[in-house]
């Protein structure tokens, strides 16, 4: 089996953050992607939000650019999905679906992937209209209406940024009371253009050539109504993608990775790093700062290791 001395599961901004972190170090990176790299910043047309780029930057471009910057130093990627871990021993071991791998130090970034709604279209609609991101997507709607779906905190928190820049803010919400904290609604409130949908769920996204409206239900009364809005924000929670993990590293009840700022896990020599690990903010710089601290973390753990 071919061993290295540190492997990185998921080629997101975290993954070839600490690919390149580990790398520079000296150490034998190798890097399991099972798709492409770049993970939800892959897939993000232009990126405003990370700093170094007055002009913003194509998420497919700056996904491209990790990946060559960490591979400049002679880290290896390699497309294959990861199909089993067996984390808990001196010697880590990696299956995929062609090999297995070995590592003494494995640094987990395989992210989150926000919840869909599940209604038709919706994957058809993303880009189109449909966002899951509204700091990533939200200046394209400058002006124009939209609807944000959800109760939690990042719902609430993408309806304020949306307050600033759309027009109207619809904010639709399946109970009568935010998950929220209440302050947050009476600044909603105060924001003056933000509209509450109590008890009601999207039931339809129209369109034509992308999103034109949404139709939304009561949940109480049944009664239905057609909101004319540009996008539809979806903010019901992510998922992330830990269900490799479970029994071997420590997760909390919503599935992220128990892991404090120094991305230590309950395993020695197993580190997370990025969007799987619980923070209070999921963005590609916070993600690449895991990366970093992960890689480093990892470093003086095999250092350790050999005294
Ligand atoms: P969340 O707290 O899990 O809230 C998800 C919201 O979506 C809930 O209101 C939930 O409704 C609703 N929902 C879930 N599934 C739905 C579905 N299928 N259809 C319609 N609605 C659905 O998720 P989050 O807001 O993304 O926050 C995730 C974590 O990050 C939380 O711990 C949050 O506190 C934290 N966060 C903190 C901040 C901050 O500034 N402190 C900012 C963002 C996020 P119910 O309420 O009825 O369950």
């Amino acid at each position: 089996m071919e061993a290295f001395d540190i492997i990185i599961i998921g080629g997101g901004p975290a993954g070839y953050t600490a690919a390149l972190y580990g790398a520079r170090a000296g150490r034998s990176v190798l890097l399991l992607e099972k798709l492409a790299p770049g993970g939800q910043m892959g897939t993000t047309d232009l990126i405003d939000n990370y700093p170094g780029f007055p002009q913003g930057v194509k998420g497919f471009q700056l996904a491209m650019d990790m990946k060559a910057g960490a591979e400049r130093f002679g880290a290896q990627t390699k497309l294959e999905a990861v199909t089993a871990l067996e984390l808990a021993g001196d010697v880590k071991t990696v299956h995929t679906k062609k090999d297995g791998y070995e590592a003494r130090a494995v640094i987990l970034a395989t992210g989150a992937q926000p919840r869909e709604l599940g209604l038709p279209q919706e994957r058809a609609l993303r880009g189109r209209g449909v966002s899951y991101c509204a700091t990533c997507d939200g200046m394209f709607y400058r002006g124009k209406d939209v609807a944000i779906i959800g109760g939690g905190n990042t719902a609430v928190a993408d309806a304020l940024y949306l307050s600033k820049l759309c027009g109207r803010v619809y904010l639709i919400h399946r109970r009568d009371k935010l998950r929220a904290p209440d302050s947050q609604r009476v600044l909603l409130e105060q924001a003056g253009n933000v509209e509450f949908l109590w008890n009601s769920r999207a039931e339809e996204l129209l369109y034509a050539e992308r999103l034109t409206g949404l139709k939304t239900v009561r949940v109480d009364t049944g009664e239905s109504r057609t909101l004319d809005c540009a996008g539809v924000f979806v903010a019901v929670g992510q998922v992330p993608e830990t269900s490799l993990l479970a029994g071997q590293v420590e997760l909390d009840e919503a599935g992220y990775v128990v892991a404090g700022e120094n991305c230590q896990t309950n395993l020695p020599g197993v580190f997370a790093a990025g969007d799987l690990r619980q923070k209070p903010l999921r963005q590609i710089i916070t993600a690449a700062a895991d990366g970093a601290v992960a890689a480093q973390m990892a470093e003086e753990f095999l250092q350790r290791e050999r005294t």
